[in-house]
């Protein structure tokens, strides 16, 4: 695998990071998960803008231009071969002193490796997923704001560890208020009498490009969308519940809590959405 390192391609052994990049030593830096299909890169522009809006927000300036990021996307997938997989875009703060001081760093690590992709099993499109709420809280918006998709993803990591512990593949996150936030590493959508329902950003949800691109969708189909404040009632009691994700695409939640989702099946919206989804990425993205 060839794995682009500050606008080099470098074999993977010979890709190394230093032990003093302040990425390892304090999870500083940001990053973004992206899809290859058929060919094209999906919603390229849509992630680069949010890497460098999370860039920004920890006032980190990354050293080249978003439309080189762009390109420098389309050139690792050319170089690996990868017409349909899994890109994933890491910018670190780089090196410094030992100390927390980010100032000290001068070298930011722009870093792009394109894979193949590990999904969920696909049967699990057919059952949906059971999932349980977890005690660890989103992050507070004045602690790691949730809107910046930084590499300290600890405590997302902190509420996979409680989910696994719990039997179950993922889990759904409260916000230190207790209102409903997002799952792991995907957001949340409750259906009912055929009006979408998500939190919005500001109650600890990241602005996820699938979020966006769903309501979009969503709007076009003719069912309305609402960003709500939410409690665990509101999932409950929904006709259907879904996570929307880079990897996961759109996948049916039928159990939180021990609770029956709806008729305890995927639903007919979420289907519809998916298949829907599904054809937009048949053919749209960035050519590779
Ligand atoms: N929330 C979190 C915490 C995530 O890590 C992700 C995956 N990037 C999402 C939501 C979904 O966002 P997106 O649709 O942009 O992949």
């Amino acid at each position: 695998m060839q794995i682009y390192m500050n606008g080099e391609m470098v074999p993977e052994q010979e890709a190394r990071v230093s032990v003093f990049d302040h990425g390892l030593l304090y999870g500083d830096g940001v990053f973004e998960g992206i899809r290859a299909y058929n060919g094209r890169v999906f919603l390229l522009r849509e992630h680069v803008d949010r890497l460098y809006d999370s860039a920004r927000a920890i006032a980190l300036e990354i050293p080249m231009t978003r439309e080189a990021m762009r390109e420098a996307v389309l050139e690792t997938c050319r170089a690996n071969g990868i017409r349909d997989g899994y890109i994933r875009l890491v910018v670190t703060r780089g090196c410094g002193t030992l100390g927390l001081n980010p100032y000290n760093c001068e070298d930011p690590q722009v870093i792009i490796i394109a894979a193949a992709i590990q999904l969920y099993p696909k049967e699990l499109y057919e059952t949906g997923l059971k999932i349980v709420t977890v005690g660890t809280a989103r992050n507070h918006v004045e602690a790691i704001n949730p809107r910046i998709k930084s590499l300290n993803y600890l405590n997302n990591v902190l509420a996979k560890i409680e989910a696994i512990n719990a039997g179950v593949m993922e889990c759904l996150m409260l916000n230190p208020q207790g209102y409903v936030a997002e799952a792991s590493g995907d957001n949340v959508f409750a259906v009912r009498d055929g009006v979408l329902a998500t939190p919005p950003t500001w109650c600890g949800a990241l602005e996820g490009i699938t979020r966006g691109k769903v309501m979009e969708m969503a709007r076009e189909t003719g069912y309305p969308v609402e960003e709500r404040v939410m409690t665990r009632y509101d999932l409950y009691t929904a006709d259907e519940v879904f996570l929307t994700g880079t990897a996961a695409e759109l996948i049916s939640v039928v159990e939180i809590d021990r609770r029956r989702i709806g008729t305890g099946e995927p639903g007919p919206v979420t289907g519809e959405l998916l298949e829907r989804f599904q054809r937009v990425i048949a053919d749209s993205g960035d050519p590779i």
